[in-house]
């Protein structure tokens, strides 16, 4: 019994590193003063693999994930400038290596690449940082950089469209097919005042018509009218910019959708529906946010439907945007959900008070809609209303009553900026 538990130890310390080193090692970490302002981080491996960074803050920190690999490298104590209090590691969700950064300062990441080994050398990870505002450090929190490709290890691709990732599926891998991309556009955080950029994005288009009404209607059309009304109606206040994720009948892919808004660096995202139910007495319109879990049946259905969409069109892998297709459900933060909430439950005292009839129980519901992936951005999906209900789908094809959509979500973004500056 005395050499049991001794002997356990012993043979789960030779199994662990076996274990992970099925992805490599990282042998080496070191920390270089590159400038005045300017820092390097340079992590060694043996294996080529994806990775994430990002900055995170209370603590300020900046965060580093790769697939779990094992650690070789010496832990030393932050940097001789002093603006890396301390570096540390972690196995986080059981298939990543985390490494965080403890900072002193506000430092952000400005480049970052992977370079393959040369002359029997390892790997090359290097992450360039930079000092930062205060006000230019709040601005990069959350905005996640990717790269790194495939891992080396993966197996080839078998050709078929890859759809987003289900949670809880091991973090920034690419969709099999898709190229490597070993460095990344820098990140300048924009420091001009500029009006808020909403992005609204008008549900379905193209061979994707959406909900059909009784009446004959299509829920792609319904949801491009209303979006340009509402377009329209915000750009008059003279307070937003405005961009459509599509102003015609076409089809664009949800995780397209949620790029749009990326690479604008889009305020808020608010995406328009206006579908069916199973039972046709069943009226409001409802809000909805993005969760891990659904809050309810029928909205699980609803967002599984939502999600079918893309399978609807054949798309080249080539098509499919790394980026956005490796955005998880874990890179979503807190604070991005809980302003997504703040939105969806804006959306529900606003629309009471305009007249537009909510569902009487729980308007708000969430799920795991592909649709509002954004990490960064705070998204909604609004369902105005339901086609499958014969007075709702006539309203719903009225122009009187789209404006009267339009004047409500209006007054859902004034209301959300004037409690958010
Ligand atoms: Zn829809």
């Amino acid at each position: 019994m005395r050499f049991l538990l001794p002997c356990l130890l012993m043979i789960a310390c030779l199994l662990a590193p076996a274990a992970a080193h099925a992805n490599g090692g990282i042998t080496d970490l070191k920390i270089i003063q590159t400038g005045p302002q300017t820092t390097r981080i340079v992590l060694d491996a043996t294996q080529g693999s994806p990775y994430r960074a990002f900055v995170l803050n209370n603590p300020m920190r900046i965060v580093i994930d790769m697939p779990l690999m094992s650690w070789q490298a010496p832990m030393n104590k932050g940097d001789r400038a002093g603006r890396i209090k301390s570096y540390r590691q972690s196995v986080f969700q059981g298939d990543t290596r985390r490494v965080v950064f403890d900072l002193n300062s506000p430092m952000i990441i400005t480049t970052h690449q992977r370079m393959p080994p040369q002359q029997g050398r390892a790997w090359q990870y290097q992450f360039d940082l930079q000092t930062a505002s205060a006000v230019n450090f709040q601005q990069a929190i959350n905005r996640v950089m990717i790269g790194g490709g495939a891992p080396e290890t993966a197996t080839k691709s078998t050709g078929s469209v890859q759809p987003l990732q289900a949670p809880g599926t091991p973090a920034f891998q690419r969709p099999a097919g898709i190229p490597a991309i070993e460095t990344s556009p820098v990140l300048i955080a924009s420091t001009k005042k500029e009006k808020p950029l909403i992005v609204l994005d008008a549900g379905h288009g193209g061979v994707d018509v959406g909900a059909i009404a009784s009446n004959g209607a299509y829920e792609k059309n319904i949801t491009l009218a209303v979006a340009k009304r509402v377009r329209d109606a915000l750009l008059a206040t003279g307070r937003y910019r405005v961009h459509l994720t599509r102003d015609r009948d076409i089809f664009i892919k949800l995780p397209g959708r949620v790029k749009i808004a990326r690479d604008l660096s889009a305020n808020m995202f608010i995406s328009m529906h206006a579908d069916t139910i199973m039972r046709p007495t069943v009226q409001g319109a409802s809000v909805y946010t993005l969760s891990e879990t659904a809050s309810d049946a029928e909205t699980a259905k609803l967002a599984e439907r939502e999600n079918a969409v893309d399978t609807l069109v054949n798309v080249d892998v080539g098509d499919v945007d790394a980026d956005v297709a490796d955005i998880l459900l874990d890179l979503v933060t807190r604070d991005t959900m809980n302003q997504s909430k703040v939105l969806a439950q804006t959306v529900v005292n606003t629309f009471g008070r305009t007249g537009v009839r909510m569902l009487p129980q729980r308007p708000h519901r969430s799920a795991g809609f592909a649709v509002l992936k954004a990490p960064d951005i705070p998204s909604v999906l609004i369902e105005m209303g339901y086609l499958s209900n014969r007075n709702e789908a006539n309203l719903l094809t009225t122009p009187a009553h789209q404006q009267k959509i339009a004047n409500s979500v209006v007054a859902v973004v004034d209301q959300f900026f004037a409690n958010n500056n």
